[in-house]
């Protein structure tokens, strides 16, 4: 049966990186039997020029009716200066929030071909592979009462809330130990348990769900501990559940251990599968409108989709392998290169679709 994906550029970079991704889908929907409906709408700062809000109701609805979603990236600099509500990036997160998108699965993995891009000794990276799933719907960045307020004395307080229902932390547990299960087995929560009540709660909820994963190893790590061990020993790791916070700083450290911001995708999902898949980097103004941005992370993106929302595990890993084939044949957009020659967008673009198509050749 036919699958709908809603695709939405974005700003910046978005529209160049997305165009890259629908080449693939074409190719995937002319050559390996992919049947899926792609249909264009507006978000972010493009949206809010056309009709004066980040998130309209006509692409809401879009991606509600549909199977996934792919975005590029939302937000430039001329939109800093609005109010909260009309910029860019409150569009996305109104997005998250309205299709539940709870789940965050932001993999770090290191090509072997890129060992070199990475800040940390290649002994400590080569083979990386981890993902981390952060809840995103909730905690301190939706929390409220929330706000900058004025006190008796004059002064200004800001002020945000902490707080995990029972539900949230049982549903964001099953949606990492279901992943663990699908790889090496073993979980990391991370909190503040020694500080937070919320943490607490946290950590109670997951040795709960545990009890029904007897197969996962579960273990425990304190935010600032986690840090740490990200940067000295990250092989350790094989998939992390932590809160929306702590993940979000988390997720950014892990993704540097890789070396490049431009290769690595992200997935979004609510409780049946349905998921927002993008790019884990933004709308790159610095590089916007030339050609060089690194559509790696977008195209990765879709064999994300692939396999957890289109349920097309097999189309999935080709893109996967393909991917691994560009690289290996030495294709390096700028931020990759090394010194050495770079190709440009549609250029990579180009060469995934070449070596996808080779594999059904092959
Ligand atoms: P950014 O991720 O856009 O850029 C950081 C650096 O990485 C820049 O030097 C950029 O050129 C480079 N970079 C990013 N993606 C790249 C790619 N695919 N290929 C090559 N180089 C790449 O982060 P920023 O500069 O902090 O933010 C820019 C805008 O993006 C802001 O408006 C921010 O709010 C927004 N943003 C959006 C999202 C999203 O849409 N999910 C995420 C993060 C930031």
């Amino acid at each position: 049966m036919s699958k709908k994906i809603a695709i939405l550029p974005g700003d910046g970079i978005g529209t160049e990186i997305v165009a890259e991704a629908i080449k693939l889908l074409d190719c995937l929907n002319q050559d390996f039997g992919l049947d899926a409906e792609l249909e264009t709408a507006a978000i972010g700062g493009a949206a809010y020029d056309e009709s004066g809000r980040p998130l309209p109701d006509s692409t809401l609805a879009l991606c509600k009716q549909a199977d996934a979603i792919l975005m590029g990236s939302v937000g430039a600099p001329q939109y800093e200066s609005l109010d909260r509500e009309t910029r860019p990036e409150w569009g996305l997160l109104q997005l998250r929030a309205s299709l539940e998108l709870f789940s965050n699965l932001r993999p770090a993995m290191l090509y072997p071909q890129l060992v070199n891009a990475s800040s940390l000794k290649p002994e400590l990276v080569s083979g990386l592979d981890i993902m981390i799933v952060r809840e995103l719907t909730g905690g301190i960045y939706f929390g409220e009462p929330r706000g900058i307020r004025t006190l008796e004395s004059g002064e200004r307080e800001g002020f945000n809330t902490l707080v995990y229902a029972e539900h949230e932390i049982d549903r964001i547990a099953r949606s990492a130990f279901d992943i663990a299960m699908l790889r090496n087995r073993k979980l990391c929560s991370v909190d503040k348990a020694n500080v937070l009540e919320v943490s607490e709660l946290w950590r109670e909820v997951v040795k709960d769900v545990a009890r029904e994963y007897p197969e996962v190893e579960l273990s425990h790590l304190y935010v600032d501990n986690a840090s740490m061990q990200l940067v000295r020993a990250p092989k350790q790791f094989d998939v992390i559940v932590t809160g929306n916070m702590f993940g979000d700083i988390l997720s950014d450290t892990a993704a540097m251990l890789t070396g490049s911001i431009g290769m690595l995708p992200s997935a979004s999902l609510d409780k049946n599968g349905k998921g927002l898949y993008e790019p884990i980097h933004g709308s790159a103004p610095d590089i916007a409108g030339k050609s060089i941005a690194n559509p790696l992370a977008t195209i990765l993106s879709v064999a994300m989709m692939l396999r957890y929302s289109l349920e097309q595990t097999e189309l999935a890993n080709f893109v996967d392998v393909a991917v691994g084939n560009v690289l290996n044949q030495g294709f390096r957009t700028a931020d990759i290169a090394d010194g050495t020659n770079s190709v440009s967008t549609s250029d990579m673009g180009d060469a995934v679709v070449a070596a996808l198509r080779a594999l059904n050749d092959s």
